[in-house]
């Protein structure tokens, strides 16, 4: 058992549980707030609009143009509506584009925030924002965008369609695991990724074959939770260095480029530390932790090659050049030749090497 280390732990209250949204305005009144403005993507207007009509005159306004990434000039107009409508919290209702938002709002203008997600990022319990400026992304780190409620409600997921579903949750599933074997791991840290990557192992097949499954939803959104509290808790590594790598480069879509990317990424790094990847091997019943997760993407219909997401051929060689310069620090150590063999794997969909 791991006896020296440090560990933190951030302010900020979950709620679960099927219905829970209609919580919503009792936690608009605990906060002490009145004026809320209700933020969603162009895609999920619907459910904010419902809820604007549920908080009747604690709503003030709906802004539905949250958008992948977090681009500064859509948080600009975010903010002018802020001020001009005297808004006095945000409530967004979404996946991590939209709680993107909120938290890029609550950077410049503190005020507090609720967040009510729709699919599993996790950004909701982290205090890591990215941010763009002419499709350029940087990344900062401040207590100051971690919202003060999260409502995690199964029935808003219900309808979030398959292959997002699935997408998601491995993306989830990959924070879980980096988690495992971060430099910075500490024993909560490590019970959780646990807990976390285990339950979206167990619940998504459910929900491939039951997606109205309210329990199963729920579980997911659980196991969301502590994945996505654990990626803002330790550091992360290879794998998300070169998911933002790919992602940044050739404009692929975020959460499959962690699904493509993650059974290679955990293969590579099971050669040196094995025991530390044990729960996802046991979860996943396999012996082999790379291969059970290719074979769990592949039974999902995830996608499972790079050239399906859209990146040209002569990107891997791109690709294995930039995810070597400026490294995120992992457990085994990086080297151009062996990086470049797992992106070819990954680029033509071949099952993980190890
Ligand atoms: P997303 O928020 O862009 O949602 C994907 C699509 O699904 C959108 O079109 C949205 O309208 C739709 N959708 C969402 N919920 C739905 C529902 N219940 N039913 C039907 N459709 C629904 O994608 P995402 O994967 O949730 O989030 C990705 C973004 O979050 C990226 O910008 C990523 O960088 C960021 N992120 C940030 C962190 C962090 O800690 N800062 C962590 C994870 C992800």
């Amino acid at each position: 058992m791991q006896t020296t280390f440090d560990y933190t732990s951030y302010s900020g209250r979950v709620i679960f549980g099927k219905g829970s949204l209609a919580r919503t305005a009792e936690v608009l009144t605990e906060l002490r707030c009145s004026r809320a403005l209700v933020l969603s993507t162009q895609g999920q207007i619907n459910k904010a609009e419902r809820l604007c009509d549920d908080l009747g005159k604690a709503c003030i306004g709906i802004f539905s143009n949250a958008t992948m990434h977090t681009p500064v000039d859509v948080t600009e107009s975010a903010m002018s509506v802020v001020n001009d409508l005297k808004a006095d919290c945000t409530i967004a209702i979404g996946g991590g584009s939209t709680v993107g938002l909120g938290k890029a709002i609550a950077l410049r203008s503190d005020l507090p925030q609720i967040a009510i997600p729709t699919t599993y990022a996790g950004s909701e319990v982290t205090p890591i924002l990215g941010q763009t400026v002419d499709g350029k992304k940087t990344t900062l780190k401040s207590t100051a965008v971690l919202p003060e409620v999260v409502i995690y409600d199964p029935d808003l997921s219900r309808a979030l369609p398959l292959d997002i579903s699935v997408a998601s949750g491995i993306n989830a599933i990959a924070h879980a695991v980096e988690a495992l074997y971060a430099q910075d791991r500490n024993p909560v840290s490590s019970m959780m990724a646990a807990e976390g990557a285990k339950a979206l192992i167990d619940t998504l097949p459910v929900i491939l074959k039951d997606p109205e499954n309210t329990e199963a939803r729920q579980q997911a959104l659980y196991g969301a939770w502590l994945c996505g509290t654990v990626l803002g808790t330790v550091g992360m590594a290879f794998h998300h260095k070169l998911c933002h790598t790919l992602g940044g480069t050739f404009n692929l879509p975020h959460a499959e480029t962690h699904s493509v990317i993650l059974p290679h990424a955990v293969a590579f790094n099971a050669v040196e530390v094995p025991e530390l990847l044990s729960p996802i091997a046991v979860a996943l019943d396999a012996e082999r932790p790379g291969l059970g997760l290719h074979k769990l993407a592949q039974e999902l219909g995830a996608p499972t090659s790079l050239k399906e997401l859209g990146m040209p051929e002569e990107g891997i060689d791109i690709a294995a050049k930039a995810a070597v310069a400026n490294p995120y620090w992992n457990p085994r150590p990086l080297d151009e030749k062996l990086i470049r063999e797992v992106i070819e794997n990954a680029y033509f969909g071949r099952p993980p090497t190890n």
